[in-house]
């Protein structure tokens, strides 16, 4: 029998997972990736082996929640994949508050801790404490691990966890938390393979998919992030506003009589690319429509423009630059993109390679004292490292 790892990240009406090997030395090895989607509408099973080849690809017409695409996922497992033994499982939860610095193994008392935070992240940690809640009752025995987008940011310094607020607001939780932090801690561990000196320098790190952020990283460590107190915060996304005058909400409330959930909506839903371009959140989509689309172009440009802006002021933080590397979707993926925002650096030492970044990197830049990386993130593959380090602590802890 294979011991193997099931890494689940849990959303409103998907489930996506990957299953690891865990193997004795080395990391966890991915053996295959895929997802439930559509769950509130018409459920679609895919999976995909360590070669992408399609293993099953599966709907339904009826809606189902979690348990039962967890029942379906287990049952396949079981019936197919017979030599594989469940070790334990993993979940990405977007809040870990102020306390968690790392992954958890959880019990009673950490799950209760969690659902306790469900109003700092009211969009996202329901959902992903409810496959948590359903394991342990199908599944007593299994150890769950949550990993947390938010445990990357804890070390910090304290100056740049705080809004300027009453401390009575900030002994309520009201603090910059920080988030992505499952990709930056895959990023970190991986700087050193692409240029010795990233891993103790000074570095920023741009995860730009349909949620952005930026985050200073200073010997592998966040010193500061542009995400605060709720996914909203900092640079604009796909949908979200990113940073905004508080004002702007008391306009939306006082005098357009908008309603909480209303403003919520806008800001999260409504805004960003695809509230500035009226068009798409999808930046393949603007950037096809963007030489003819005046609305598509400003978007990209206002995007563009903050994450230069947020740059300057993260390096600032830092106190100079030796690199910044791309990731996510966007960062990974658009060549415009990184092109535009390198040449808005060129004042830091930036020097962009037009091939080397036509052909994705890894380096993008000319050589120099400050060069740019493409790195495709791994947010599982920190999940899956979490469980084997709070399992292996475990197991050391009943040792002794
Ligand atoms: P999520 O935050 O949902 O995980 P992703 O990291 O998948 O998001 O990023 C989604 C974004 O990446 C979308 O705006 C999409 O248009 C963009 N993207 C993906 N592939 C490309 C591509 N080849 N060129 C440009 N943009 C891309």
């Amino acid at each position: 029998m294979v011991s193997v790892l099931l890494v689940l990240n849990a959303g409103s009406s998907s489930l996506k997972f990957q299953v690891f090997e865990a193997v004795d030395a080395g990391d966890p090895q991915r053996i295959f990736r895929g997802q439930f989607e559509g769950l509130s509408d018409a459920p679609h099973f895919s999976v995909r082996d360590g070669h992408d080849a399609v293993l099953v690809d599966r709907s339904w017409t009826e809606p189902f929640g979690h348990e039962q695409a967890l029942r379906e996922l287990t049952s396949w497992l079981r019936e197919h994949r017979g030599e594989y033994r469940l070790a334990a499982i993993g979940h990405r939860v977007v809040h870990g508050g102020i306390r968690h610095h790392g992954p958890v193994l959880v019990d009673d008392g950490v799950l209760r801790e969690l659902e306790a935070l469900e109003p700092l992240a009211p969009l996202h940690q329901p959902h992903n404490l409810e496959p948590i809640r359903i394991v342990r009752s199908m599944m007593p025995d299994l150890p769950q691990v949550a990993c947390f987008d938010t445990a990357f940011h804890r070390r910090q310094p304290e100056v740049a966890q705080l809004f300027a607020l009453p401390q009575d607001m900030i002994r309520m939780g009201v603090r910059r938390y920080g988030f992505h932090g499952l990709s930056y801690e895959y990023i970190a561990s991986v700087l050193s393979d692409y240029d010795a000196g990233l891993a103790s320098g000074r570095v920023v790190v741009a995860h730009l998919g349909n949620g952005a952020s930026l985050c200073a990283l200073a010997n592998g460590e966040s010193v500061a992030t542009t995400m605060g107190f709720s996914a909203l915060e900092g640079l604009p996304m796909g949908t979200r506003c990113g940073s905004l005058d508080a004002g702007v909400v008391f306009f939306m409330l006082r005098e357009l009589k908008l309603s909480p959930g209303e403003v919520e909506q806008i800001l999260y839903k409504k805004s960003g690319l695809l509230g500035l371009s009226g068009l798409t959140n999808d930046m393949r989509k603007l950037r096809s429509a963007a030489p003819t689309n005046r609305d598509a172009r400003l978007a990209i440009d206002v995007f563009v423009y903050r994450i230069v802006r947020e740059i300057g002021s993260l390096i600032a933080a830092l106190g100079g630059i030796d690199g910044i590397v791309f990731t996510a979707g966007i960062g990974e993926h658009d060549v415009a993109t990184r092109s535009e925002v390198l040449r808005g650096l060129a004042w830091a030492g930036f020097q962009l390679d037009e091939a080397a970044n036509a052909a994705g990197g890894p380096r993008v830049t000319r050589q120099g004292a400050a060069n740019a990386w493409v790195i495709p993130t791994n947010e599982e593959l920190s999940i899956a490292r979490g469980m084997v380090s709070v399992l292996s602590e475990t197991r050391r802890a009943l040792a002794v």
